[in-house]
């Protein structure tokens, strides 16, 4: 799922569809986001981290399907800090993204809460924070990913530029959580479009200020869900979303996209380490998971 902010507003504030708070949707209301979260834990759906999704790490008990959040952007109402407690602790706003996602966590502990945040070079967008908020997003089980340092169109970019753009955000994570955040870019307005630009092997692996770089994923912009890693047409370098927005179940909204996914979704054998499938599919799945197939 593909998010960007979440507003502290009702869905009767907007003068938009649904929770939309503008046109497109790519920003949502509070109220909407609440209701998605609930719409998805109620479908049977428990949340895996996108590193895990993208590594075929699917944990999610039986009979269950598996659901990735993510965020683009860095908006400050992603993680909205308030202030300090008197022990030095950071007080979310209970209104932003991760203020929502935490009650979550305490009313359903099964949900296995979780979202990668997709950040700029102004990191949160609150300078007095920024550093405090992504050590705290990943000592609590969220992910930070590269959404470059200037989301720039990256199809109008030199090589050079691409480079700095991707590895001077990666060094900067580099700095503030080593080994901790995930190694993989949200593509600014899902640019470059296509696998052959000249751009894309420098997303993928560069260097910049003598820093090497590689990145295991991309992520686009839209339009449905992705197919399981475990599939053969699988490719982990080029990720497909769905838009969480409204439009009345059509262009694939949410409502679209889960009333397709009704007929046909990853439901999970409750084991990670196997993958359980009719033998008329075994032609379906990457063979390099063989030894880990059950037919039925
Ligand atoms: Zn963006």
């Amino acid at each position: 799922m593909m998010y960007h902010g979440i507003y502290n507003l009702s869905n009767s504030d907007t003068g938009y569809t649904g929770g939309n708070v503008d046109k497109d949707g790519y920003n949502r209301t509070k109220e909407s986001f609440i209701n998605d979260l609930e719409f998805y834990y109620q479908k049977g759906y428990r949340m895996v981290r996108l590193e895990d999704y993208v590594n075929g790490i699917i944990d999610v008990p039986l009979g269950y399907s598996p659901i990735v959040l993510t965020f683009d952007d860095g908006l400050k109402n992603n993680i909205n800090i308030l202030g300090k407690d008197e022990e030095g602790k950071l007080i979310i706003d209970e209104n932003s993204a991760v203020g929502i996602l935490e009650q979550f966590k305490k009313k359903y502990p099964d949900y296995n809460v979780t979202a990668t945040f997709f950040i700029n070079g102004g990191l949160f967008n609150q300078p007095e924070y920024n550093i405090e908020i992504i050590k705290w997003l990943v000592e609590n089980g969220y992910d930070i990913g590269n959404h470059t340092y200037s989301h720039y169109n990256m199809e109008k970019l030199t090589i050079d530029e691409t480079k700095k753009e991707i590895g001077r955000l990666y060094n900067f994570l580099k700095e503030i959580i080593p080994n901790k955040y995930v190694k993989i870019v949200a593509l600014p307005f899902g640019t470059p479009y296509s696998l052959d630009h000249p751009n894309r092997p420098f997303i993928l692996n560069g260097e910049y200020e003598g820093i090497k770089y590689n990145t295991i994923s991309t992520l686009r912009v839209g339009y449905e869900s992705e197919l399981s890693p475990f599939s053969k047409n699988f490719d982990k370098t080029y990720i497909k979303r769905i838009r969480a927005y409204d439009n009345n179940g059509n262009d694939f909204d949410i409502e679209y996209n889960f009333k397709k996914l009704d007929n046909n979704r990853y439901v999970s054998d409750g084991n990670k380490h196997t993958i359980t499938i009719k033998e008329e599919d075994l032609e379906y799945v990457n063979e390099i998971y063989a030894d880990k197939v059950i037919t039925y």
